[in-house]
């Protein structure tokens, strides 16, 4: 997806594309898919801008969440963000341990009869699947 896009989406959900958080999209741009940590995209902010706060940028990535451009998850601990290819649709992700790349998948488990069989008399309001392990690349 192109930047414009991503920041079309911040506009319309009523947000400024300030220079901190067009830095921030394109440092995930430049990522292709992997999940970064906060700390990372901290440090490539302070080479580029100056001081950074951590606070500021902590708020930018959780408004991302909140609008629905940034993906959060945690590996060993750590949080790790990944910039969503597609607006308004979710994803399923294989993510590799080692290099934080990403895979999309092609499924989508709530969409499985046997879920549907054993929630039958539940409201579902979310839903998160994500599978962990090493790329080829990283065998
Ligand atoms: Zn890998
Ligand atoms: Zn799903």
């Amino acid at each position: 997806m192109k930047l414009e896009l991503y920041l079309d989406h911040i506009k319309a959900n009523g947000y400024k594309c300030t220079p901190q958080r067009l830095n921030i999209l394109s440092y995930f741009m430049g990522q292709k898919n992997k999940f970064v940590s906060a700390k990372s995209l901290i440090g490539h902010l302070r080479k580029d801008m100056g001081n950074v706060s951590f606070d500021t940028v902590y708020r930018n990535l959780y408004l991302f969440k909140d609008i629905g451009i940034i993906e959060l998850t945690s590996v060993n601990g750590e949080n790790l963000f990944h910039l969503k290819n597609k607006i308004n649709t979710h994803e399923h992700l294989f993510i590799c341990t080692e290099c934080r790349k990403t895979t999309e998948l092609n499924l989508c488990p709530m969409e499985m009869e046997v879920m549907d069989a054993s929630l039958n008399d539940y409201v579902i309001y979310d839903h998160k699947f994500e599978v962990y392990g090493l790329c080829p690349s990283c065998l």
